[in-house]
């Protein structure tokens, strides 16, 4: 009932932000209604809903036994305020992580170039992720609350609101939000993340406070016609879902293909 009510709230807000991201007050650049890629992008979401009813109704129902004592009982004692606060910030920090580790690793950057691939941000991008991104990205944020002691009831808004979050980091709203970024991401900030020459900064996905204590922030305006992409691939990385979903492994075989070809060798003197 609570996974159902998490995803119909979710789907109406993609639908309010489909809609105020693109009114002439609020955009960031003119968005058609009729949108390139909303297929990939819905099919996207799809993927999506089922990782999350995977990890609601097999994986939870197993690591939520995980707690730890005597950390378990202390974080227990808490009040219910501190709890949810430490837990958001365990999830945020631990995402925060694993977003520069997708970044780092080529195996696992063949799984982020999906996200990367959007040509045009807006809230509904934020769905263009692979599902094995999607695990890496919310399994051990939940593991660590877990071993904690972090109950399911205060797990599941933390993960809701961190979804939540993402539509509006992805947005297209060019509302002036920096007021906010001294603790928040706004889509000004991600929107830099998306920009391939700065793709390496503004890892965070709510707060700010890891990019600025780590050295990977950074605070610039992107400009109305500046291209979003995976960098060094704009123009030729798949759009369409049912290639897309593929090349992360092509990439991967790829990869250990060049890796096993024996090199060259050296010319003498
Ligand atoms: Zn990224
Ligand atoms: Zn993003």
């Amino acid at each position: 009932m609570t996974f159902l009510l998490s995803v119909s709230v979710l789907a109406a807000v993609y639908v309010a932000m489909y809609g105020l991201e693109r009114l002439p007050g609020l955009r960031f650049r003119p968005l058609p209604f009729r949108r390139r890629y909303f297929t990939t992008d819905v099919a996207w979401y799809g993927v999506a809903v089922a990782i999350t009813a995977v990890s609601v109704f097999v994986l939870q129902p197993v690591i939520s036994k995980l707690a730890i004592e005597p950390i378990a009982r202390n974080v227990a004692a808490m009040p219910t305020v501190a709890r949810v606060l430490l837990a958001f910030l365990l999830f945020d920090l631990i995402s925060y992580t694993v977003h520069r580790a997708l970044h780092r690793y080529d195996a696992l950057w063949s799984f982020h170039k999906v996200h990367h691939s959007t040509l045009q941000l807006d809230g509904l991008a934020q769905t263009r992720a692979h599902m094995c991104e999607n695990m890496l990205r919310f399994v051990p944020g939940q593991i660590v609350m877990f071993l904690i002691g972090i109950p399911i009831a205060e797990v599941a808004p933390v993960l809701a609101f961190a979804a939540i979050y993402g539509v509006f980091d992805h947005s297209n709203l060019g509302i002036n939000f920096r007021w906010a970024e001294a603790l928040f991401v706004t889509p000004r900030l991600h929107r830099r993340h998306h920009v391939p020459s700065s793709s390496h900064q503004n890892f965070g996905p709510v707060l700010t406070i890891w990019d600025r204590m780590l050295g990977t922030f950074v605070s610039l305006d992107t400009a109305a016609d500046e291209q979003f992409g995976v960098p060094g691939e704009v123009d030729t990385y798949p759009q369409r879902f049912d290639k897309a979903v593929r090349r992360p492994m092509l990439d991967v075989r790829q990869a250990v293909r060049n890796r096993r070809a024996p090199r060259p060798l050296e010319p003498s003197g």
